[in-house]
C-alpha cells in the first residue's frame, strides 16, 4: 500500500497550500500510486453535521494546483449544501487526476477505495462528472464509506430523477413567492440543457401543463427530447433574450455573468446547474437589482445529495423524494428572509447555512 499523505491546515505552507488553510479545510489527503498510475486529492471541508460526503470527479486537470483548487472549493459548497438542506453530513469532495474515457481500470478504483478506507467514515464518497456506479462498485470492494452504488447492490443508481424533483420544487416554489401561487399550468419556461437532469424536469414541467421550451448544444439529445414531449427549441445564443417567466439553466456554471443577467427576459432564475453565478455577491445583487428572482442552486439541486443521503441507512427512493420536497419550504423562506432583508437570495441561504453549523458548533 501506497503512503498515505496528509496535509493538515496547520501543517500547509505556501501559495498553493495556503489555500487549505484559507477556506478551514479539515484534513486533505494527497494519494499516489505508481502501480494503477492513481493521483487523487480527497478535501474534508467541514465535519460539524456528520460525515463528509461528497462526489469523486475524474477530470484531466491541466496541473495537480488545479486540481487542488476544485477539491478545495467543491468540498466547501457541499458543506453549505449539506447544511441548508436539513442533512446531518459535513462537506467533502474527491477527485482524480486523469481522462475518464482512458484512464479508468478497476484496480485504479479499488486503490483509491484503500484510501477513503484509510480516513475511516471522515469522507464518504460518490459519483460525480466521470465517474460512475460501476466505479463506486470497485470501490465498495476496499471500503464500506461509498455511495452511489448501483440499485442491484442496494444503492440508489441514478441521481438524476430526484435532482429534477427537487429543482422542480425549487421552481415551484419560486413562483408562488413570485405570483403568489405554483401552478405553473401556461407558465413559459425555458430549460437550458436537457441532459440527465433537464430532462427528467421537462417532464415534470409538461405534466404540469407548463409551457416548456428547451436548449442544448447536443443535436441528438435536442431533437430527442422535442419529439418526445412536442416543445419547441430555442438556439443557444437566443436563451438568454427569451422572452420566457422562468429560465432554468441545465448545463453550464458561470451562466449568470455580466454579459448575461442584462439580456435576461424572466421573472425568475431557478435551475439545476451548479455554481450558476459567476460571482455569487456581484452576480447575485446584479439579479436582485434586476428584479429577478433566482432560487440558490446549491439548495434546489440537492435532490442527488438527498439520494446519496438515504443510501446510508436502507436506501428507499420514496423516502429520498420526501425528503426533496422539503426544498420547497426552505426555498420559500430564503426567498422571504432575502426579500424582508433586502439582500440576495444567495446571501440568505448562505447565512441559515451558517446559523446551522454554529448551533453544531456550540453543542
Ligand atoms: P448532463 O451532462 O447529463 O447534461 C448537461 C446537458 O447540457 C447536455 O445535454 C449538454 O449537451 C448540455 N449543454 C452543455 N453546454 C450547453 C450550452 N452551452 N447550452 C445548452 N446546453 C448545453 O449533466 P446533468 O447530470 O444533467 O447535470 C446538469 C447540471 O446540473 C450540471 O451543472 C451538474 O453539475 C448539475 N447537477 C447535477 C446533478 C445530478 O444529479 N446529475 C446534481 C446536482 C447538480
Amino acid at each position: 500500500m501506497s503512503e498515505l499523505n496528509i496535509l493538515t491546515s496547520q501543517e500547509t505552507k505556501g501559495a498553493v497550500f495556503g489555500l487549505i488553510s484559507q477556506m478551514n479545510h479539515e484534513v486533505v489527503v494527497y494519494c499516489y500510486d505508481k502501480e494503477t498510475g492513481l493521483k487523487a486529492i480527497i478535501a474534508v471541508h467541514n465535519t460539524l453535521l456528520g460525515p463528509a460526503l461528497g462526489g469523486l470527479r475524474m477530470w484531466a486537470y491541466k496541473n495537480e494546483a488545479d486540481a487542488l483548487e476544485d477539491v478545495l472549493r467543491l468540498s466547501r459548497g457541499m458543506t453549505y449544501k449539506a447544511a441548508i438542506s436539513g442533512l446531518d453530513l459535513g462537506g467533502g469532495k474527491a477527485v482524480i487526476i486523469g481522462d475518464s474515457k482512458k484512464d479508468k481500470s478497476p484496480a485504479l478504483f479499488r486503490k483509491f477505495g484503500q484510501y477513503v478506507n484509510y480516513l475511516a467514515g471522515k469522507y464518504i464518497t460518490a459519483e460525480d462528472v466521470g465517474t460512475s456506479t460501476e466505479d463506486m462498485a470497485n470501490i465498495a470492494k476496499e471500503t464500506r464509506f461509498v455511495t452511489g452504488l448501483p440499485q442491484d447492490m442496494g444503492g440508489s443508481g441514478d441521481p438524476s430523477p430526484v435532482t429534477a424533483y427537487g429543482v422542480f420544487m425549487g421552481l415551484k416554489a419560486s413562483a408562488k413567492h413570485v405570483w403568489g401561487s405554483d401552478d405553473l399550468h401556461s407558465k413559459k419556461v425555458l430549460v437550458q440543457g436537457v441532459g440527465h437532469v433537464g430532462r427528467n424536469l421537462v417532464s415534470y414541467l409538461s405534466k404540469e401543463g407548463a409551457v416548456v421550451s428547451i436548449s442544448d448544444i447536443n443535436q441528438q439529445t435536442l431533437k430527442q427530447v422535442s419529439e418526445e414531449f412536442n416543445i419547441s427549441v430555442v438556439s443557444p445564443e437566443k436563451v438568454f433574450d427569451a422572452e420566457v417567466d422562468i429560465y432554468a439553466p441545465c448545463a453550464l456554471g458561470a451562466i449568470l455573468n455580466n454579459d448575461t443577467i442584462p439580456r435576461l427576459r424572466c421573472s425568475i432564475v431557478s435551475g439545476a446547474a451548479n455554481n450558476q453565478l459567476a460571482d455569487e455577491v456581484i452576480h447575485g445583487q446584479m439579479l436582485l437589482e434586476r428584479g429577478i428572482v433566482y432560487a440558490p442552486d446549491f439548495l434546489i439541486n440537492a435532490g442527488g445529495l438527498i439520494n446519496v443521503y438515504s443510501e446510508l441507512k436502507k436506501f428507499d427512493r420514496a423516502t429520498a423524494l420526501k425528503h426533496t420536497e422539503k426544498i420547497y419550504d426552505q426555498t420559500l423562506n430564503i426567498l422571504k428572509k432575502a426579500s424582508v432583508e433586502k439582500i440576495t437570495s444567495h446571501q440568505a441561504a448562505m447565512m441559515l447555512a451558517e446559523q446551522r453549523l454554529e448551533a453544531a458548533a456550540r453543542h
